[in-house]
């Protein structure tokens, strides 16, 4: 990092980005959820993290597509037990549709860096809903793009999630392979390996599921979700890299929360 990347951070480290919870705004509406919670644990969401929720929790069940990714090894036949939450069980599911969870199961879901990983995010977020109870929530949490190695890379717009949505586009989509081959900032991203190794991780991406398919702003995932039919109900952007977002399933909520959110964020580019 350079002289003024180190400035940057000192600046929003002292403006509390690292170390302030999120408002209550978050956590107050899912304080006794059962929750359903895809891709974790997440340490955001521990005892000590930025949102504290899974003491909140009345249950809290995981899922995964598979026991073991590069950012997890979970035991499929054991108990699922983030810090601090009350035991739920592990579901392992590798399917967009979540066919095997029933209608209405959940209070909310739960998702930490999860929907960059996506390649049809508008399928998920309506499997998501499916199980989720009428009136229920979305908890997102998200990398922006201005924050990370996809800095370069262009925001995903919104006809493109429509479109994959309509093609019905699979998890085994590498549309935006070249791209990310050709644009990622591997200065950013604290990964070492030769680069010969790097590209093949990311071609096999049906196996280790490491690209971001998609590169967001705070207001493209704002767009993302309410297309999917959520209201918006909580927003914020912390530094380094992370947008902070609360939906309800089909709520209309009076005040937008995301104009004050943009005006505060780190982020030029959300700010203009
Ligand atoms: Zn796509």
């Amino acid at each position: 990092m350079g002289v003024v990347g180190k400035l940057r951070e000192t600046r929003w480290r002292l403006a509390g980005h690292y170390s302030r919870p999120l408002p209550a705004a978050f956590t107050a509406p899912l304080e006794g959820a059962r929750a359903l919670e895809v891709g974790g644990p997440s340490a955001v969401f521990s005892r000590d993290g930025l949102l504290g929720l899974y003491p909140k929790l009345a249950g809290v069940d995981g899922l995964q597509w598979a026991a073991t990714t590069a950012w997890h090894t979970l035991d499929a036949q054991a108990p699922y037990t983030p810090d601090g939450a009350p035991t739920g069980v592990l579901r392992i599911v590798d399917d967009a549709d979540l066919a095997a969870v029933p209608d209405a199961s959940y209070d909310a879901v739960l998702s930490s860096h999860v929907i960059e990983h996506l390649a049809n995010p508008l399928r998920t977020l309506a499997a998501w809903r499916r199980v989720t109870k009428p009136g229920g929530y979305l908890l997102t949490v998200a990398p922006h793009m201005a924050g990370t190695f996809d800095h370069r890379r262009p925001v995903t717009p919104l006809e493109h999630f429509r479109a994959d949505r309509d093609a019905g586009t699979g998890e085994d989509d590498l549309t935006h392979l070249e791209e990310t081959l050709a644009l990622h900032d591997r200065t950013r991203d604290g990964d070492t390996s030769p680069l010969e190794a790097w590209s093949a991780e990311r071609r096999d991406n049906a196996n280790t599921r490491l690209l971001h398919h998609h590169v967001f702003t705070t207001a493209s995932l704002a767009a993302l979700l309410r297309e999917a039919g959520l209201g918006l109900l909580a927003a914020q952007v912390r530094y380094p890299h992370d947008i902070y977002l609360l939906g309800q399933w089909g709520a209309e909520p009076a005040e937008d929360p995301l104009p004050a959110a943009l005006r505060a964020s780190p982020f030029a580019v959300d700010r203009a």
